[in-house]
């Protein structure tokens, strides 16, 4: 699913730290778009890496030809990696990076129990809010790291990934605390040319990439709109400021100084340059798949009753979103029976 779109403004990162010395084992779960991105790199660069997913397909392809990757760097075959299914993987992980849908995390943490010990330390770098309580709920909290990346990737076929362009990556310890554990995280990452540093703002832009989510993903997918079809009609591009004001506006509440001017700046710019792209939203909803609105837009909602700040246009986003869904699940249920 291609996020050929982001938020912040990507400047090259700035990192003094050392290039870690030590093999890790780094397990990837959830190895689609942006894991096998990920674990391909990190392989690459040395490191001891596992991918675990469902999809058998992809898991065979890469089995047998290897990982198959397209970035500016040009197009190569990763083997030196394992790929299998969660319940077929033994070794316990270092550092466990999740990549699934936000949809999917809770059932994907639970099938790989038997690979945290006490020293896996866990990184979710995916869309949307919500994320480190999900991990929470399965490590201790200072073992919890969040980020944020812009780095963009698509799974072409089985074992194909794609991505191309430049982003960065931004993590810390979810509960602000700068740990030797994310500095270790960033260091590997930016060994494996991902561009990351620990970053104390990490909120900031998690929430200011919410906005950016939040107004042209959902409005994507529910108008069938491109990214640059939304300013078709003045009344478009007033639902995406409309939609980035009230994110900004509960980010604000929550004491997150997220900025309106830089988020504005982003969709407006993502609207002007990527006039052809399809958000994932709309890709899944397209495919009769189920979306991250809920991670997105129902996370926004939920915080946003909790601070009292009205969200009308997030709020029924979410609610044609879940009945687009909702069709989507009914109508494969019956064409199944
Ligand atoms: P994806 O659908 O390509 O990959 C998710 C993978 O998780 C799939 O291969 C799926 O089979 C697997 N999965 C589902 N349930 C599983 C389970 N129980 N155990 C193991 N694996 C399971 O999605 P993606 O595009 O890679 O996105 C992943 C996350 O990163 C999302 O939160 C997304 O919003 C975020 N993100 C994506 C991009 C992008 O450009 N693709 C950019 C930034 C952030």
């Amino acid at each position: 699913m291609s996020q050929a779109v982001a938020t912040q403004k990507e400047q090259p990162v700035a990192n003094a730290i050392a290039v870690p010395e030590e093999v890790l084992n780094i397990t990837i779960l959830g190895a689609g778009a942006m894991g096998s991105l990920f674990g391909g790199l990190l392989a690459e660069c040395g490191q001891n890496v596992t991918l675990l997913d469902i999809n058998d397909a992809h898991l065979e392809a890469i089995r047998s030809q290897g990982l198959r990757l397209e970035t500016d760097q040009g197009e190569r075959y990763i083997r030196n990696l394992l790929a299998c299914r969660p319940e077929q993987a033994s070794e316990r992980a270092d550092l466990l990076l999740v990549f699934t849908k936000t949809l999917h995390t809770e059932a994907a943490l639970q099938g790989v129990a038997h690979l945290l010990g006490e020293q896996t330390q866990v990184l979710s770098l995916q869309n949307g809010l919500g994320n480190a309580e999900a991990l929470g709920r399965h490590v201790a909290a200072e073992r919890v790291m969040v980020g944020m990346t812009t780095w963009p990737a698509d799974l072409l076929g089985p074992g194909h990934v794609r991505s191309h362009g430049q982003g960065v990556v931004r993590l810390l310890c979810a509960d602000g605390v700068e740990r030797p554990a994310a500095t270790q995280a960033a260091a590997l990452l930016e060994a494996a040319g991902l561009r990351c540093a620990v970053d104390h703002e990490v909120w900031t832009a998690i929430w200011e990439k919410v906005a950016f989510n939040a107004a042209l993903n959902s409005l994507c997918a529910v108008t069938g709109c491109t990214v640059g079809q939304l300013d078709g009609a003045p009344e478009g591009m007033r639902l995406v400021h409309g939609i980035v004001m009230e994110v900004v506006a509960v980010a604000q509440a929550l004491g997150v100084p997220a900025d309106l001017q830089r988020c504005l700046h982003s969709v407006v710019d993502a609207v002007a340059q990527h006039r052809t792209h399809k958000p994932s939203m709309l890709q899944d909803i397209l495919a009769g798949r189920p979306t991250e609105i809920g991670s997105i837009n129902g996370e926004v909602l939920a915080r946003a009753r909790r601070c009292g700040v009205a969200v009308p246009l997030t709020e029924t986003l979410l609610g044609l979103l879940r009945l687009m869904e909702t069709r989507a699940r009914t109508e494969s249920t019956r064409s199944a029976t």
